[in-house]
Formats: C-alpha cells, structure tokens, sequence
C-alpha cells in the first residue's frame, strides 16, 4: 500500500490544531483542535471530513504529549489513527527557523537541536513546537517528521532588506536580522496568484498582503521574496489586531524611563493590547466596520491607521519591484473585507493599481480577480491555505527521500 497521507501539526502554546490530508487529490481526510492545553477545561473538537461527522470532548488535558495521544484516539475511531501504514509522514508548523533553515527538513536529532537553539529568537512559539514534535516523534518513532519553517520562504531576501542598520557585530552576536513570518502563507498565495494569472512564478512579481489577526506583507520577484513586513519577530510592520507593527523604537526607551515599564509589560502592550484593539477596542474587522458604518469617530481612526500603513508598504514594495504584476490579499481580512481592498488602493489609478467594486464586493470561495477588465496591476483575492502547503512540503520531502533510499 502507498503511504498517501500527511498529518499537518500546528502546536501552540496552549492548543493543537491538525488536518490530516491525501495528497493524492490534496483532499481533507479530518481536521480538528485541542484547546486550553493545560487547564481542567481543555476541550477537543475533532471533525470527520469525509462523513461530516463532529464529535467535542471537553475534561482536563494535561500537556501536549496528552493533546496529541487524545488526537491520535480521535483519528484512529475512524481507522486514520497514527498507526496507519497509509501515513506517509507529520508536517509541523515550526515558527522560526532563524537563517539555518532555508527549506523543509526532516526532523533528526540535529535538526531538534538547532530548532531548540532558535528558542530565544521565538521564546513562545518553538518550544510548544518542539513539543509537538517529540510527541509525534515517540508514538511513530518510525514515521517521517518534517518541519516546515514559517521563516523559510524569507531567507531569500538580500542582505540590504534583512539587515537592520544596526551595529554589525551587535547584531550578529544577538542574531538581530529581519526573518520574517507567516512564510507558508506568503509562499503559497504568491504560487496561486501566479497560477491565476496563467503564469509560471518566475515570471510574475507579487505583492502579498496576509491580513488576518496577524498580518504581513512581502514583496516577491519571480516566487522569491524580496522582502517582507515582519521583522526579527512578527510585531514589525503592518498594523495588526493586537499588535502595533512599526514603531520609533525610542517609544520603547521612551516607555521604560519616563514610564517605568518593564520588558515584559512593554512587551505585552506592543504585541496584545495596541493595533486595531488598543486604537478602538476591537480587533475583529467586521466589528469596527459595522462601528465606522454607525459612524463611531473611534474605529473610524483605527481603520484609517490600518490603511494608512497598509498603503505605505503597498508603495514601497511597488517600490522594491520595480514591476508589479498582481497584488494578493488574503487571510481572514484579505480575503473578506472589501472595505480594507478598497481602501489600501483607492487613489493609486497612476500605479495602475483599482478594484471593480461590483467584483471587489462579490463573495466567492476560491481565488479571483477584483481589478477591472484590462488593468495594468491585476488585484486579486487569494485565499491562503498553511496546512495544504504544509502538506506538500512534507510530502515532497519525504517522496524524495525515499526515492533516494
Ligand atoms: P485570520 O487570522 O486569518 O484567521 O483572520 C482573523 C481575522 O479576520 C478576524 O480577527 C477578523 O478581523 C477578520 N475577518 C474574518 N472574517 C471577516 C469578514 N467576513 N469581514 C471582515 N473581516 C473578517
């Protein structure tokens, strides 16, 4: 039997979210999500794409190893358990792979160690990622574990875009360089958008905007990225749901002496109490247009904020490219909120940059063109899909290795 199915991780501090797929037709087998890890109320909601079946068990769910044991049950009532010789390998989601970690690798004590080592450029999210790992690791010792590095697709940016104008030997000896995130994401939208466009990606260059809770941009010249929003850790750039995106680092000193703010109190209001929820209080799109279209002056500042910055990365990385074939949006605003399409490029006809607002304001599922008929710049909406490129990463990996042996 051909082992056909990936089981894609994505290990959280307190959750673990899974799809399992087949990579013969990229089909959803089950998807689900064990949340609050830790706490007597975790609860775990596990779907059965092909019968449509959703079963939640809620009771205390002790660390990650207990997450994905529960899991692997779920999976194996259903005959997709971890034992399957139909599981081919486990694509997890591993946040930074700082500048070693170009491409997927299959995981090996080496590779552990060197994920472990980027711990302090990612003190949250690597740690429950190697968790997640390990965990996969000891149940199928046996079973292909590939990590796919939200960083990976960013490594490809020139030295003039990654550096900061920092003291060289400072920042080499604290490894201080732009990684970027979101990379999956980035690299997947700007293949799609190619694909769109009837083009090979060597041929196109994108502007990828992922405006979801977390929000990115990345300029991308012939499917590689040029450059991209986020920085040593995902608060750089734009201006997101909780998080404030480019500040005068000074705010930060200016915060500690006059202020008296810790690091760490500092560092909780850049990354969850500003953005969109510290400007209005709401970080939900939909909640501050619904606000804006009352007329609430509040949201109103914090959407215009939103764009304003939007449209200053739009610019620079029309910049950046020099030539720009399509602009993407996507994630949970990109795809959704018209508003915020409209907006980040009214006025910029001279860029040959519009949207059709018949075709802006119409929903659909799969990716599709909102510019008008002709335009120089295609705008369009691209709807991202991490666990699928995951997938195909880990998949591709694994296919070539065993065709190595
Ligand atoms: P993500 O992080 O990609 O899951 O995106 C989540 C965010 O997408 C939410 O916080 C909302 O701000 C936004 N969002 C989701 N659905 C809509 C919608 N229909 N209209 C506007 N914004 C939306």
């Amino acid at each position: 039997m051909t082992a056909t199915r990936v089981l894609v991780l994505n290990s959280g501090s307190s959750s673990l979210k899974y799809q399992l797929l087949d990579m013969r037709d990229s089909s959803r087998l089950a998807t689900g999500l064990v949340e609050r890890i830790g706490e007597r109320t975790s609860r775990l909601k596990h779907t059965v794409l092909t019968t449509g079946e959703t079963r939640e068990t809620t009771g205390p769910v002790t660390d990650h190893a207990a997450a994905l044991k529960a899991v692997a049950e779920e999976l194996g009532r259903d005959g997709l358990g971890l034992d399957s010789p139909e599981l081919a390998a486990v694509g997890h989601r591993v946040v930074h792979g700082g500048s070693s970690f170009t491409e997927p690798a299959i995981v090996d004590d080496a590779v552990l160690a060197e994920i472990e080592r980027l711990v302090p450029l990612a003190p949250l999210h690597n740690p429950a990622n190697l968790t997640g790992i390990r965990t996969a690791r000891s149940l199928r010792p046996d079973l292909p574990q590939v990590a796919v590095f939200d960083t990976a697709f960013h490594t490809t940016m020139p030295e003039s875009a990654a550096r900061y104008a920092i003291d060289v030997s400072t920042a080499d000896e604290y490894r201080i360089r732009r990684y970027g995130f979101h990379g999956t994401s980035h690299a997947y939208v700007s293949r799609e958008t190619a694909k769109l466009l009837g083009k090979a990606p060597e041929d196109v260059n994108v502007i990828v905007l992922h405006l979801g809770n977390g929000a990115s941009a990345s300029a991308v010249r012939g499917g590689r990225c040029v450059d991209t929003s986020m920085g040593l850790t995902p608060l750089e750039g734009l201006v997101m749901g909780t998080r404030s995106g480019d500040v005068d680092p000074a705010v930060i000193l200016h915060l500690a002496r006059v202020g008296g703010m810790s690091t760490d109190e500092t560092d909780t209001l850049l990354n969850k109490k500003s953005g969109l929820i510290g400007l209005c209080g709401d970080n939900d799109m939909r909640e501050i247009r619904r606000r804006v279209d009352e007329g609430d002056e509040q949201a109103r500042l914090a959407f215009d904020i939103y764009i304003h910055r939007l449209k200053k990365y739009i610019g620079a990385y029309y910049a950046v490219l020099g030539r720009v074939d399509a602009i993407a949006f996507t994630a949970g605003v990109g795809e959704n909120a018209a508003a915020v399409r409209e907006a980040a490029v009214a006025g910029l006809e001279e860029l040959g940059l519009a949207v059709d607002a018949g075709l802006n304001a119409a929903r659909g599922d799969g990716a599709r063109i909102v510019s008008p008929e002709g335009a120089r710049v295609t705008v369009a909406v691209v709807p991202t899909d991490e666990e699928l490129e995951i997938a195909t990463q880990t998949y591709a990996l694994v296919g070539a290795s065993h065709d190595l042996t």
